[in-house]
C-alpha cells in the first residue's frame, strides 16, 4: 500500500478537503481516501503541489506527427491546409511510423492517459494497440458534395468495424462544416446517437470559414480551386459556419474543436452534451489568434483541451494548452476539470478515466502551480 498526500488533491471535479490521503494498492487502485491523522506520518508520501487524475487529450491526430516543423507558421488556415495536403505524401512509411511512436511516447511522458484521436487511415492503429495510452479513434469522414454522403458514410461504417475488430474503440466524426455536407453530418450524428458514441468536428477555426458560410469573400474559394472542387452549386447564406450545421447535432455527445472564431451569435446554439475543445497552440501556429475563452465560459463550462497534431504544434503537452486558458480566465478549478473529467466525459470514458474515486484504478499526476502556470512535476502512478 502507498499513502499519497499533497498540498491539494483534485479529484476530477473538485478539490478534496485538506489533509486528505489516498491509499493506493499495488495495482494502483484507490482503496480508500482518509485523513492524514488516521495514518502513521512516516508512512505518507507527501508532495508539494496538486495531485490530479491523468490528463485527457480530447483532440489529436497521431497520424500527422511526421509533419512536425514542416508547415510554415502563422500564415492563416488556407495556407496551412494547402501546405498539409501538398506535403503529406512526401514521406516514407518508416518516417511516418517512427513519428507516431515518438508522439505516443511523448504524450505518455506528459501525463496523458487517454486521447481522442482523429484518423483518416489505419497507419496509427498498430501503435494504438500496443500503447499504454487509451485511444478513442474518431474515423474522420469528408465529402462536401451531398451526392457522396451515402457512399462515404458506408465506408466509414466499414472502417469502424475494422477498428473494433482489432480491439480499438472509436466512433465516426466529420472533418469540418466546409468539407462535410450537412447530409453526411446528419448520417454520422444519427449513427453516433443511436450507438451512444461521441461525435467530433473542427469548428470555426478561421474567420475565412465564417465568411464562406455567410456568402462573403473568402480565401476558402482558393482552397476549393486548389482541390479542383466545383462548389458552384453551394449557395451559402448563413450567419456563421456553426449556424450552418448545428441543426444536425443530435442530443449525443459532440466535441467542437478549436472555436477560435465562435462568437456571441453562436453561443446560444451550444446544447447540453456539447463539449468545447480548445487547442490554443494550434490556433497560434495557424491563425496566430486565441479563442475568446472568457466569453465562451459564460455560456458553458463543458470545456476540454486538445493538443491537435504535431503538424500545427511543437509539442503534445496538454498543460501547455490549458495554461493559456488558465492565464486568461484565472479559473483553476475549471482548468483542472478541462484537463481531466470533462475530456473523459466528452469521450464517454468517465467510468475509467478523469476521476479519483474509491475502488477505481487511477493514474495520478503531480502538478505544480506558479504564476498561473501549471507544470507536471511527476507521474505518481500509471493506470
Ligand atoms: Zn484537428
Amino acid at each position: 500500500m502507498r499513502y499519497l498526500g499533497a498540498t491539494h488533491i483534485f479529484n476530477g471535479s473538485d478539490f478534496l478537503p485538506e489533509h486528505s490521503i489516498l491509499i493506493i494498492d499495488g495495482s494502483n487502485v484507490i482503496k480508500d481516501i482518509i485523513k492524514i491523522h488516521e495514518v502513521e506520518k512516516n508512512e505518507v508520501e507527501f508532495y508539494e503541489g496538486i495531485i490530479t487524475p491523468g490528463f485527457i487529450n480530447a483532440h489529436c491526430h497521431l497520424e500527422l506527427s511526421f509533419l512536425k516543423n514542416v508547415i510554415p507558421e502563422k500564415k492563416g488556415f488556407v495556407d496551412f491546409a494547402i501546405n498539409l495536403i501538398s506535403k503529406r505524401n512526401n514521406f516514407k512509411q518508416t518516417e511516418i511510423l517512427d513519428a507516431i511512436n515518438l508522439a505516443d511516447n511523448e504524450m505518455y511522458l506528459n501525463g496523458i492517459v487517454a486521447v481522442g484521436d482523429i484518423s483518416n487511415n489505419d497507419v496509427s492503429y498498430h501503435q494504438k494497440q500496443k500503447s499504454k495510452i487509451h485511444y478513442h479513434t474518431f474515423i474522420e469522414l469528408l465529402a462536401f458534395n451531398p451526392a457522396m454522403a451515402e457512399n462515404i458514410f458506408n465506408s466509414g461504417i466499414t472502417q469502424l468495424e475494422q477498428l473494433k475488430s482489432i480491439g480499438l474503440n472509436g466512433s465516426l466524426a466529420a472533418h469540418a462544416p466546409y468539407s462535410t455536407s450537412i447530409e453526411l453530418i446528419e448520417k454520422i450524428t444519427e449513427y453516433n446517437f443511436k450507438h451512444h458514441l461521441t461525435f467530433s468536428i473542427h469548428n470555426q477555426e478561421s474567420e475565412e470559414e465564417n465568411n464562406f458560410f455567410k456568402g462573403e469573400k473568402s480565401t476558402f474559394y482558393d482552397l476549393y480551386a486548389f482541390l479542383n472542387a466545383d462548389i458552384s452549386w453551394f449557395k451559402p447564406n448563413y450567419q456563421s459556419s456553426f449556424a450552418f450545421y448545428q441543426p444536425a447535432l443530435k442530443g449525443n455527445k459532440n466535441i467542437l474543436v478549436h472555436n477560435t472564431y465562435t462568437n456571441n451569435f453562436d453561443y446560444k446554439y451550444i446544447k447540453e452534451g456539447t463539449y468545447i475543445c480548445f487547442c490554443p497552440n494550434a490556433n497560434l501556429y495557424i491563425e496566430n489568434r486565441l479563442p475568446d475563452f472568457s466569453s465562451i465560459i459564460k455560456h458553458t463550462h463543458s470545456i476540454c483541451f486538445g493538443t491537435d497534431s504535431l503538424a500545427s504544434n511543437h509539442s503534445l503537452n496538454l498543460l501547455n494548452e490549458a495554461n493559456y486558458f488558465l492565464k486568461e480566465t484565472n479559473n483553476l478549478n475549471l482548468t483542472l476539470k478541462g484537463l481531466t473529467c470533462n475530456g473523459a466525459k466528452a469521450l464517454g470514458i468517465d467510468d475509467k478515466f478523469g476521476f479519483i474515486k474509491k475502488g477505481k484504478k487511477c493514474a495520478l499526476n503531480l502538478v505544480h502551480l506558479e504564476n498561473n502556470t501549471l507544470q507536471l512535476q511527476k507521474i505518481l502512478t500509471h493506470a
